[in-house]
């Protein structure tokens, strides 16, 4: 029996900052590293420098491309990592936009805050040129440990991490997927893990189900339809914003809803539904089926992507009712600023938010019935509805999180519980313990800790 040294350097104790290390049998590798977002899509915790030294560690796995998961990447390359890096082929495609894209916001950020950016774009060019592809279910092999990716369910090309020792198996959640999901494939269905690592953002709350969700949205555009308002939706460019307009094609397509203007306002979302329309064996069956009988399901009428700043501009001269969907999820940057600015203040106007709004951003703020928000220096009244449906999330319930842990209940050992506020994981670890009977343990950001393996 060996020893192996589990570390959680990041999302232990809150939701961001995904970082974890495993130590042991002749390999030293990193689980994702991503950034903590707070009131800023880059807190300035991120500046911190990292709790081990990089250039010692061998490799590192990323398990999907959102910025939690690898916003620190090239800040890594920067501290000393020279290793490989390790994603399934639409993770490194995506991560690059995501990346590429970061390096423009933090660069704009230092430069209003004269201080030097937390890495430019050589050290973004230096993580590409290490990264390499490793498709589902394919081992590597790293020191004595045999590591292979699983569907995660959760976006497009996200995993799981299954790593084998000595006939055991420990796994590293990632982001859990909400699924049925309405483009990709459900969660693989794991058997004898022996650890695990997981995720529990939701662990305590359910959501809306798939058909209710649908009902939900159509009310909230009938409703801004009648009102002659805007529909506000901030989006997560991955996933979100195409499983939305996934929906919209259904609703308008389907006559559920009048057809009314839709904007797409993300330079960042518009180049992911690209690596979506390319990346089409990643679909599920369902959604396969309707794209082999004709329908182009990212396209109806009405519907317009604006990429330049002139077309997002623009948007305001386009006469309500319309739909704006536009990044940042959680309103701690991008165009999402703008038309909150300009519509927040108007009653006929609603704002709806369908992903995890973190603790600290305006997202938060808003879903929590905040009275005024401050955007641009400016003072704006919040009047417009702020509507909530939780169906659309990502990620897994809880009820959905405790049947992913009951099939595994015969063989594992104990579950480390992360990614969750601390409260939250408290509480879903507790439900695991009365419920299944599992060992359970939430760490600390920081704690390091053994495991026979
Ligand atoms: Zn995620």
């Amino acid at each position: 029996m060996s020893k192996m040294k589990l570390g959680f350097y990041g999302a232990a104790g809150e939701v961001t900052g995904s970082n974890h290390m495993l130590e042991g049998a002749g390999a030293k590798i990193l689980i994702d590293c991503g950034f903590f977002q707070g009131t800023k899509v880059c807190d300035d915790k991120n500046n911190n420098p990292f709790a081990y030294d990089p250039s010692t560690v061998d490799a590192l796995f990323v398990t999907h491309a959102h910025l939690d998961h690898v916003g620190r990447i090239p800040k890594l390359f920067n501290e000393g990592f020279k290793g490989k890096i390790y994603s399934t082929p639409p993770t490194r495609e995506i991560a690059q936009l995501m990346l590429e894209d970061t390096v423009r916001i933090i660069d704009r950020e230092a430069k209003a805050d004269n201080h030097e950016p937390l890495y430019r774009k050589d050290a973004v060019e230096r993580a590409m040129a290490h990264w390499e592809t490793l498709p589902y279910e394919q081992d590597v092999v790293i020191g004595e440990l045999h590591i292979r990716f699983r569907d995660a369910g959760h976006i497009l090309g996200s995993a799981m991490l299954e790593i084998e020792h000595n006939g055991k198996k420990l796994v590293y959640s990632g982001d859990l997927g909400n699924s049925p999901s309405p483009l990709i494939e459900d969660t693989a269905i794991l058997s004898n893990i022996d650890y695990l690592v997981m995720e529990a953002v939701y662990g305590d709350r359910v959501h809306e189900d798939r058909e209710e969700r649908t009902k939900r949205l159509e009310e909230v555009i009938e409703d801004t339809v009648k009102n002659g308002g805007v529909l506000m939706i901030p989006a997560f460019s991955i996933e979100r914003t195409q499983d939305l307009l996934f929906e919209l094609n259904g609703l308008i397509e389907g006559n559920r809803v009048p057809e009314i203007p839709v904007f797409v306002d993300s330079p960042l979302a518009i180049k992911v539904t690209q690596v979506f329309r390319e990346s089409k064996e990643y679909f599920n069956k369902e959604t396969s089926d309707i794209i082999k009988g004709g329908d182009d399901i990212f396209k109806f009428p009405k519907l317009r992507f604006t990429q330049g700043a002139e077309d997002s501009i623009a948007i305001k001269d386009v006469p309500a009712p319309k739909i704006v969907i536009a990044g940042s999820g959680m309103s701690n940057g991008g165009r999402i600023m703008h038309h909150e600015r300009l519509y927040l203040s108007d009653p006929k106007n609603t704002l709806l938010l369908i992903g995890y709004q973190a603790v600290g951003t305006m997202g938060r703020a808003l879903q929590e019935g905040v009275k005024t928000v401050r955007i641009f220096d400016e003072d704006i009244p919040v009047r417009a509805k702020v509507i909530t449906i939780g169906g659309y999330s990502a990620h897994k319930d809880m009820n959905a999180l405790i049947e992913f842990v009951t099939v595994l209940q015969d063989s594992v050992k104990k579950v480390f519980v992360v990614h969750a506020e601390p409260g939250v994981a408290l509480f879903f670890a507790q439900r695991l313990r009365d419920y299944l009977a599992i060992d359970t343990h939430v760490p600390k950001e920081g704690e390091v800790v053994e495991i026979d393996f």
